[in-house]
């Protein structure tokens, strides 16, 4: 009954990365062209549908930004109010602006994601106000969307699917999403889902809940993932692994995706394809193998850090065409 247009993002072969790290058949899905920028769309449209469907007259989220941009959008369009609790100084800029943008009342806590989101449970059990977070299983039954398309893309499931890991929602819904297409028979198999965490936002890996997860990738910044059981049965069925990447080499991925693929993607968003290269590293063969990276989010979320990390140097001259032609770099003619 509700749409923003989300969902139908494009699956792009890899033209350059795929074959330089002996990955012919390597896609990237971009989940950016999302209409807030993330898959969170996906699922939200879902948990909006559903909140108006049961009387709701409120909707209300914790979130490293995305959540509360794509909540604050739906609620908009549905004229309903959003509360969105977001961790004091952990939100990047363009997902701040989305949610002032739409209206929602954006809430600065004074803890991390973890703290806000059971802040929000405990609100959320005291007022008619609909929870939003992935924990509404409306939300995982939309975003569980992407993994039919990548199907529906491929003509098959792939053989490999990499993908951030951060609340765990994400994992959970692919997986559903294959399982239930294998059952309808729209797929003639399972991908193995490779999932990744921050080093420094790693509990899944650690086997223990973070008190205080660190990383520049914001939209993993979680140290005790609401869907952490159902992220284990995703990666124990398909056969697959949950691993953690270092900043370092999330930086490394979100440099190389937009140099070299054209896919500007957010930080969080670059640890799929950063799992990929260190899987690769250690020694996983995937010559023959149709391989899935996840791109979750547009890097235009948050622009500071592009500047920042990618350091490049803007430089300035007169404005003359004599003195553009010192300084340009071009193939030699
Ligand atoms: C929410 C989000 C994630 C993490 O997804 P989970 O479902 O929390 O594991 C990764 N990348 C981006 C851009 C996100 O917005």
């Amino acid at each position: 009954m509700i749409s923003l247009g989300e969902g139908d993002t494009p699956l792009v072969k890899s033209n350059r990365l795929g074959e330089e790290l002996g990955v012919p058949e390597l896609y990237f899905k971009l989940e950016g062209c999302n209409p807030t920028g993330s898959f969170k769309d996906r699922g939200m449209v879902v948990a909006v549908a559903k909140a108006l469907e049961e009387g709701s007259k409120a909707i209300m989220c914790a979130s490293t930004g995305n959540t509360s941009a794509s909540a604050a959008a739906y609620a908009a369009y549905c004229d309903l109010p959003a509360l969105v609790l977001i961790p004091k100084g952990e939100v990047a800029m363009g997902k701040l602006a989305q949610a002032m943008a739409y209206g929602a009342q954006v809430i600065m806590v004074n803890g991390n994601f973890d703290v806000a989101l059971d802040l929000v449970r405990e609100f959320t059990a005291r007022h008619a106000v609909t929870l939003v977070n992935s924990v509404n299983p409306n939300r995982l039954e939309g975003q569980k969307t992407a993994a039919f398309e990548v199907v529906d893309d491929l003509g098959d499931a792939p053989d490999y699917l990499f993908i951030p890991v951060g609340n765990a929602g994400n994992i959970t819904a692919y997986w559903k999403g294959f399982k239930e297409y294998r059952l309808m028979e729209r797929s003639s198999r399972l991908p193995k889902m490779m999932g990744f965490q921050a080093e420094g936002a790693a509990p899944i890996v650690r086997g223990e809940p973070i008190a205080n997860p660190q990383t520049i990738a914001s939209a993993i910044r979680i140290g005790n993932p609401a869907s952490w059981q159902s992220a284990l049965d995703a990666r124990d069925e398909s056969g697959g692994a949950i691993d953690a990447v270092s900043d370092d080499e999330i930086l490394d991925a979100y440099r190389l995706l937009a140099s070299k693929e054209g896919i500007f993607c957010e930080p969080a968003s670059a640890a799929s394809f950063a799992g990929l290269v260190k899987a690769l590293r250690g020694g996983l063969n995937l010559a023959g193998e149709k391989v899935v990276c996840i791109c979750t989010g547009t890097g235009l979320k948050d622009p500071d850090l592009a500047v920042s990390a990618l350091a490049t140097k803007t430089i300035e001259v007169a404005p003359t065409v004599q003195a553009i032609e010192a300084v340009a770099q071009m193939p030699v003619e």
